[in-house]
């Protein structure tokens, strides 16, 4: 199939957010079939929708990357991504933030809001997206159904308001936003609509003056009033749908092509210019920038890059340059993107466009491809995301295959922003980290796909750190005659603690050049080399400053390496004296189970030196319990949670902050390293 392609102001991209099972992949087949984009609605059960197409996706029955579609409808052309509803894919919902305008944030109509939705639907709202709420299973009739409104709006503490409701029936939905009569199950056309009216003029005070002298908005002045509106997250429309019956997706589908913003009228983008932060507009005559929000594996095209084109136009020949490199290139394979298959786009894409290029091994995510002729350095501001703290060790059996699983882990960690992996410099493991076992599991599949080896896990060494609590000074001299040239430096410093999670701050007080200005970026090395093993027990030492006061230089002996050496052993000389001490990782645990185990769950938490922070019930007889619990106590949670909720608790786990660590494991970790000592003595 060949794509054609759209501009700027024809196009709409929305991403579907919300809890799994909500219904999303399921709306996406439903839109696809309504736009004549496909001819059968492909089911879950069946593992045949066109959204989860990934081996991992279907063996858990719920995606676990974002999945990107297309199709047109009354002149537009509407790019969709479908995102994992699961919390521990939150990472695949989040990267895909930037590439959109508009969110669709999808409750199931039985169960209500679930507290994986209430973070995607703020998180959509900090990302300048207007957000719609579609409430979807329309059909299973849910008793709760007319309450939903008021309970959403509670919840998602925001104003949301019907801009169609159900028919009787609940085969199809009236629109309230033209309409102000029909046959409706619940609520009334009248008051929904007045309800929409109120709100919209709040934000326009011409309207609103009319409004309030009794004048009637023209349909023209009520749309438009109510796009900014929603733009500006002042009122958050609500739409039904049953994406099994098909109720609600034709008028769900001309709201996104009516209302929903496209590129030029939708969210202000900022990029970093020069390291200045600029506005940048969606004009396609401007020289071509390129934003690449994801990257995928593909067994025939190789690596492919997603991208969003922020400006200017892509053709297949279309010259760019991508940031980190002065190589000119041409995208060959330009592509749109639906699930798996790839249709050749052989005209250009404009800007607001999602495409894709193959065979990109060379392109990272979040870098901005430009025009040849663009010569200022652009850079997308970092967007946030939970830190990966649930660990693995891993190990390949062979040698041989270390190179194939680095190369499946780098590409793993790219594609998705919530996984990482080291190498442990200290415990030589390589460790894999994740947002929980969930995803800890699929991550691990997905490298024995990709890489065609099989590894074996278990739990890592636990990331401790040093630090110290009050101030102290510390010297050394460092002094080596071998043979020809010596060595000569001598270094004074001070150790000062930093309130927990400052990190590390180096700083000279060096007068009248007793250590010459050329050797401080040597002392600096020096520290760091110091830091990063603590006195304690090996671990990296965190919160400190270290000041260098005075120092003595020799004009022949004295070199880089001299200040480096006496700088390292001068810290070494002053942690000892600096009330070292050990801290562990602790982090927020979040368990949800079905109410009844919960009594259970807390238990659990408690004997894990878990701090209950909070219990929350959600809909559908779920509650969820937070703590901060220490990293350490959570090796066997997983096992432990299935144990006593037979299987139904999940939870997720991220860094919050480091503490002193109890003294028993004080104790244990300094035993330890006394145990394996290297020996650390100054030269
Ligand atoms: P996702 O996790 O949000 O992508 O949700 P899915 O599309 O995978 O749907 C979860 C389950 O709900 C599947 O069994 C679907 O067949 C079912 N489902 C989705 N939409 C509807 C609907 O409108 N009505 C009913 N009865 N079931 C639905």
């Amino acid at each position: 199939m060949k794509a054609s392609s759209f501009r700027p102001e024809d196009l709409r991209n929305i991403v579907l957010l919300g809890h799994g099972g909500a219904g999303k992949t399921t709306l996406v087949e439903a839109m696809l079939l309504k736009t004549g984009a496909i001819t059968r609605l492909g089911s879950v059960e069946t593992e045949s929708t066109t959204s989860d197409h990934e081996p991992e996706a279907k063996a858990h029955h719920h995606s676990t990357s974002s999945s990107i579609l297309f199709t047109t409808h009354e002149g537009a052309e509407i790019n969709i991504i479908d995102t994992p509803g699961h919390p521990e894919f939150v990472g695949s919902a989040l990267a895909v933030l930037p590439a959109v305008e508009t969110a669709l944030v999808v409750v199931n109509a039985s169960t209500g809001v679930e507290f994986n939705t209430r973070r995607l639907f703020h998180a959509a709202g900090e990302a300048g997206l207007a957000r719609m709420v579609v409430v979807n299973k329309l059909d299973l009739a849910p008793p709760r159904l007319p309450n939903l409104l008021a309970e959403l709006s509670a919840s998602l503490g925001s104003r949301l308001l019907p801009i169609n409701l159900p028919t009787a029936g609940l085969h199809d939905v009236v629109d309230c936003f033209e309409q102000e009569t029909g046959a409706v199950a619940f609520g009334s056309v009248k008051d929904a609509h007045r309800a929409l009216v109120e709100a919209v003029v709040e934000v326009d005070d011409a309207e609103l003056e009319k409004y309030l002298s009794g004048e009637k908005l023209t349909a023209d002045a009520l749309r438009s009033t109510f796009v900014r509106a929603m733009k500006l997250g002042h009122v958050v429309p609500v739409l039904f749908t049953s994406a099994k019956t098909g109720a609600g997706i034709a008028d769900l589908l001309h709201v996104v092509v009516k209302d929903a913003p496209s590129p030029v009228s939708g969210r202000t983008r900022r990029l970093s210019k020069n390291g200045e932060l600029v506005e940048l507009a969606c004009d396609e005559r401007a020289p071509l920038l390129a934003h690449v929000f994801k990257v995928t594996a593909d067994p025939h095209l190789g690596q492919v890059a997603m991208l969003r084109i922020l400006q200017g136009a892509l053709g297949p020949t279309t010259p760019f340059i991508a940031a980190s490199d002065q190589k000119a290139r041409k995208a060959g394979h330009l592509m749109k993107i639906e699930g798996r298959d790839h249709p050749e786009l052989e005209t250009v894409a404009f800007a607001g466009d999602i495409v894709a290029l193959g065979r990109t091994e060379e392109l990272h995510v979040d870098q901005v491809l430009h025009a040849p002729e663009v010569k200022d350095t652009w850079v997308m501001p970092a967007s946030k995301y939970p830190t990966p703290m649930l660990s693995l060790a891993v190990s390949n059996k062979s040698k041989a295959d270390d190179v194939k699983v680095g190369q499946a882990l780098a590409r793993l960690a790219e594609e998705d922003p919530t996984f990482s992996y080291t190498h442990d410099p200290v415990t030589h493991e390589l460790v894999l980290s994740g947002l929980g076992d969930v995803h800890l599991k699929v991550m691990l599949e997905r490298l024995q796909n990709r890489s065609r080896v099989a590894v074996v896990s278990k739990a890592p060494t636990i990331p401790y750190r040093e630090t110290i609590g009050t101030i102290a000074e510390g010297h050394y001299r460092h002094r080596k005659q071998t043979g020809g040239a010596g060595q000569f430096a001598e270094v004074f410093l001070r150790v000062e603690p930093l309130p927990r999670g400052a990190g590390f701050e180096f700083k000279s007080e060096v007068f009248g050049g007793s250590i010459p200005g050329q050797f401080i970026p040597s002392v600096e090395k020096g520290v760091h080399d110091a830091l990063e093993r603590g006195v304690l027990a090996g671990f990296p030492v965190f919160d400190v400053r270290v000041v260098v006061t005075d120092g003595k230089t020799h004009s022949v002996d004295s070199k880089d390496i001299a200040f480096r050496t006496a700088a390292k052993w001068a810290v070494r000389d002053a942690l000892p004296r600096a009330r070292p001490a050990l801290l562990e990782p602790v982090v927020n645990l979040e368990v949800t189970a079905p109410e009844e185990y919960m009594g259970a769950v807390t238990g659990e938490m408690k004997g894990i030196r878990g701090r209950i922070l909070g219990m929350e019930a959600l809909p559908g007889g779920l509650s969820v319990v937070r703590a901060l619990a220490p990293l350490a106590e959570l090796r066997d949670f997983a096992g432990t949670l299935r144990g006593v909720t037979g299987g139904h608790g999940t939870f997720t786990v991220e860094l919050a902050q480091y503490e002193p660590v109890p003294q028993h494991t004080h104790n244990k970790l300094v035993d330890a390293r006394a145990a394996h000592r290297v020996l650390d003595d100054a030269p």
